[in-house]
Order: structure tokens, then C-alpha cells, then sequence
């Protein structure tokens, strides 16, 4: 069968930056398969999509099953598929070895959504054990992922106390955030949290030789919240 459409009509379909995630999806295409005019393929994204791209009188007739597919878009994968059968079947072997390992990323995929949270992590520590690039490799992914809000979320809060071990200064900030906002909620329950992380924060400025500043932060509270007795019982109860 003789191409109907060329590249610059996949370009002209997709516009540009669909086309170039396009390109990108190449080596993601897989069992591609052509009967009469219509050609069929699997393509390995975050799923495994189906694409069939067809001859009919009034063009080029598509379907992806992909959420930009179902939408109607001449999305990234119908590129690709067109791609890869204009190019034929040189490059479609070139590109069964990524395929397979694109079809066996998808199968981990799955099988790393049948386990809990606890035994995520402890598998991931696992790999992690022994693997120093692969430690800061997640230690960077999580810093990515974890977007800083006005208010310290628990994420945050955890990344500060693993930071605090290492990069004590990093924590500094947040654990002074985290603190002031537990004292403006003005409850009780809230104070013993500004307490607790009081002596975090204490803590990290140790680790930096840097006590005094700890010190003239704790007083530096304890003057801007005189009036507030529940809050200078619960420093005191820690000894601050
Ligand atoms: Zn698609």
C-alpha cells in the first residue's frame, strides 16, 4: 500500500507541538499492522494506547484511544504510528528493542499499583541501598514534586527533617514557617506542635554551630507572645 499522507499532513493534523512529541513517541510504537487501507498500532505511553489510522474518500480518517484521542485530537501517538509506517519496517526493528522495554515499563506499572504505600517505599529503599546515584536521583524527583504552599504541608515538613540530617540550613526556613503558623492558629494543640518543632529547629542550628541564633530566635518569640500563657507553658515543658 502506498503512503496516503506525508509527514508535513501529519505535521498540518497535529500542529507543531504534537508533532514533536510525535517524534519523541517513535520508538514507543509497537505491533504496528496494516489491512487494506487502515493501519493499527499499540503505543507505549503512561498506558498502552491503540491507534488505527484509516483511508477514507474524504482523507485521513484516526483514532487513539489516549484522553487527547478520545477528545478528537490528532494526538502524539497517531504521529508517531504515521511516523513509523512512513518510515517502514527499518526503523520499526531499530525500535523493537525500546518497545519491549516501553511494554515492560507498562507491566511494572501495574504491578507497582497492586502495592501499598508502606511496601512502595521499602522496596524503593531497597533498590536505593546500594545505589548512591540512584538515592539523590529520588532525593532530587521528590524535591521536584513537592510544590512549597503557603502553608507547611506534612510532605514539606518530612523532606525538612530528612534535609535537617544532612543540609540543616535548608530546613531552617521551613521549620521557622511551619512554627509561626502553628503559633497564629493560636490553639492549644497548635502551640505544643511550635514547640516540638522549636526544638527541631534548635536542633538544625546545632548541627550548624550556630546556637546563638537558635537562642535569640526562641527569645525573639517568646517577646513578640508574652501574653500567650498556653504557649510559654508548652516551651517550657520542653525545656526552652
Ligand atoms: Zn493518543
Amino acid at each position: 500500500m502506498t503512503a496516503f499522507f506525508s509527514k508535513k499532513d501529519l505535521e498540518r493534523l497535529a500542529g507543531p507541538r504534537a508533532y514533536q512529541r510525535g517524534v519523541a513517541s517513535v520508538p514507543a510504537v509497537d505491533a504496528l499492522g496494516t489491512s487494506g487501507a487502515e493501519i493499527t498500532a499499540t503505543v507505549y505511553g503512561s498506558e498502552p494506547w491503540q491507534v488505527r489510522l484509516d483511508r477514507r474518500p474524504a482523507g485521513l480518517d484516526f483514532s487513539c484511544d489516549c484522553p487527547r484521542g478520545m477528545a478528537g485530537d490528532f494526538c502524539r501517538h497517531c504521529v508517531a504510528v504515521g511516523l513509523v509506517y512512513l518510515d517502514g519496517p527499518v526503523s520499526k526493528n531499530r525500535s523493537a528493542e525500546v518497545a519491549a522495554a516501553q511494554r515492560e515499563i507498562a507491566g511494572l506499572r501495574r504491578l507497582l499499583g497492586i502495592l501499598d504505600r508502606e511496601d512502595l517505599i521499602t522496596l524503593l529503599l531497597d533498590c536505593a541501598h546500594d545505589d548512591h546515584d540512584l538515592r539523590r536521583h529520588l532525593a532530587a524527583r521528590v524535591d521536584a514534586l513537592v510544590q512549597p504552599g503557603s502553608d507547611v504541608n506534612d510532605t514539606e515538613l518530612r523532606l525538612a527533617d530528612v534535609r535537617a540530617l544532612t543540609d540543616p540550613a535548608s530546613a531552617i526556613p521551613v521549620y521557622k514557617k511551619h512554627i509561626e503558623a502553628r503559633i497564629a492558629a493560636r490553639n492549644r494543640r497548635d502551640y505544643a506542635e511550635a514547640a516540638r518543632y522549636l526544638q527541631h529547629l534548635k536542633a538544625a542550628y546545632q548541627r550548624l554551630h550556630r546556637k546563638s541564633e537558635a537562642v535569640a530566635y526562641i527569645e525573639g518569640l517568646r517577646a513578640a507572645n508574652a501574653r500567650k500563657l498556653n504557649l510559654l507553658e508548652e516551651l517550657a515543658k520542653r525545656g526552652l
